[in-house]
């Protein structure tokens, strides 16, 4: 991969595209892979069968209201984030910063060992989630959305457990200020020259 190519990051489950977002590769750092997901990129965002967004549900019908079986293609709102995917680790970092270029805080999407294929990434989403807005201090994100995944046979709960010594080893990095926290990205812009990413051809292809 060279600065600048198009990678896309693709959310699989039970063979399944679930979602897709086409990023551009800046760099590497301490064993983590930057990908830059720009604001207006267009996006596959899993919905569900009436094409509201899944979080459009209270939590309890989180995981029973019916999806929609494909992705629905729809932009990327917001400002650009920056994804960070570790070599080894069942979790990616994404930066996000403010409108006026402020950081805003490092989230952490756990998520399954990616699979890399040439210019494609494969995870699974892991419910959990971190989120750290300052050094060194951190917070859980969607506990109870993990327990009724488990509820309803989304995540096993020996995976369950698994998902959250992850998330563990992670907040341990977040407490000692490691990377790939303490890498600097934050300070990172996009080139300006560079165009949207476009998701290629056989995106959704399992
Ligand atoms: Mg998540």
């Amino acid at each position: 991969m060279r600065p600048g190519d198009t990678v896309v990051i693709r959310y699989v489950r039970d063979g399944v595209v679930r979602g897709a977002r086409p990023t551009r590769y800046v760099g590497s750092r301490s064993g983590y892979d930057a990908f830059w997901l720009p604001a207006g990129t267009i996006v596959a965002n899993p919905v569900l069968a009436d094409g509201a967004p899944l979080r459009s549900v209270p939590l309890e019908q989180r995981f029973t209201a019916e999806r929609r079986a494909q992705p629905e293609l729809q932009l990327w709102r917001g400002e650009g984030i920056l994804k960070l995917i570790p070599d080894d680790g069942a979790h990616s970092v994404w930066i996000f910063w403010r409108e006026d270029g402020s950081l805003w805080g490092w989230y952490v999407n756990l998520e399954a060992r990616h699979r890399r294929n040439g210019r494609s990434i494969e995870t699974r989403d892991h419910v959990l989630d971190l989120w750290c807005e300052r050094p060194r201090e951190w917070e859980w994100k969607d506990e109870d959305e993990l327990e009724l995944a488990v509820e309803h046979g989304f995540v096993t709960p020996e995976l369950a457990g698994e998902i959250r010594a992850e998330g563990e080893r992670v907040a341990r990095r977040i407490e000692r200020w490691e990377p790939p926290f303490a890498d600097g990205w934050e300070e990172w812009r996009p080139d300006p020259g560079w165009p949207l990413p476009v998701l290629p051809p056989g995106w959704d292809a399992p």
